[in-house]
């Protein structure tokens, strides 16, 4: 399931990992955890191909992975994990797990994950993925459809969205712990507009609009 991965860390991958870092700080990341984070995680495991793709792991751009999906920008992700402002043991939700890797950031950042993918391929490569890396007891992994979340794990200090969602899926602000935040890319167009809510009170919320990005659309159902 796993055939055509380097799940080698050598010394120039790790060389190159260094200079993404340096991107993104330069780019405006601040936060040292979520740097280092990316700093020790090796990007180019979570991504399927036969050899140039290593190369253009540490780039800093979104590439393919399977079920016609993608994993997302280094940016995104360091962008998307500042936001959330992540502290050891809380208990994170995530919305599309696509290749495992933003999930992984989470979970070197202490978070407990639990994460969702709506195609089942991809679920089952990023599962045997994460058990090989042994991620899979802090991070647990579900099929289903994100819009409906995890009712009977909620509530959540954290709920991050990794597509593009149309609204602000309503089932996902109920399973909010109060003072819990949520990040998503809000928009149906090919842009859409980073959004973090805060829950300030019973069913009040804040609401801070951040820079553009450009995500694959959140879907209903599976597949
Ligand atoms: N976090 C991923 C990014 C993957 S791209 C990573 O680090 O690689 C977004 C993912 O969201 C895709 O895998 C897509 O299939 C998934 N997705 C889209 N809509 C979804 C939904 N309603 N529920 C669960 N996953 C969804």
């Amino acid at each position: 399931m796993l055939e055509n991965r380097n799940l080698n860390d050598e010394p120039i991958m790790q060389g190159k990992r260094k200079q993404l870092v340096e991107i993104l700080k330069n780019k405006g990341i601040q936060d040292s955890n979520v740097l280092a984070a990316i700093s020790k995680l090796p990007r180019h495991f979570f991504i399927p191909g036969k050899g140039w793709e290593y190369e253009q792991s540490y780039q800093d751009k979104a590439l393919k992975i399977n079920s016609g999906q993608t994993i997302s920008q280094p940016y995104t992700v360091a962008y998307q994990t500042e936001l959330l402002e992540i502290h050891p043991d809380e208990k994170v939700l995530e919305i599309g797990t696509g290749s495992g890797y933003q999930a992984s950031v989470l979970a070197m950042l202490g978070a407990n994950v639990l994460t969702i993918e709506r195609h089942k391929p991809l679920h089952e490569e990023t599962a045997a993925l994460l058990q090989l890396l042994k991620l899979d007891k802090q991070i647990q992994q579900f099929y289903g459809d994100g819009f409906e979340g995890l009712p009977q794990y909620a509530p959540f200090d954290k709920i991050l969205i990794t597509a593009a969602a149309p609204e602000i899926p309503p089932r996902l602000l109920e399973q909010l712990k109060m003072g819990g935040i949520m990040v998503l890319p809000l928009g149906e167009g090919q842009v859409q507009q980073m959004v973090r809510i805060t829950k300030t009170g019973n069913k009040e919320y804040r609401t801070e609009v951040f820079d553009n990005f450009a995500f694959v659309p959140m879907l209903k159902g599976v597949e």
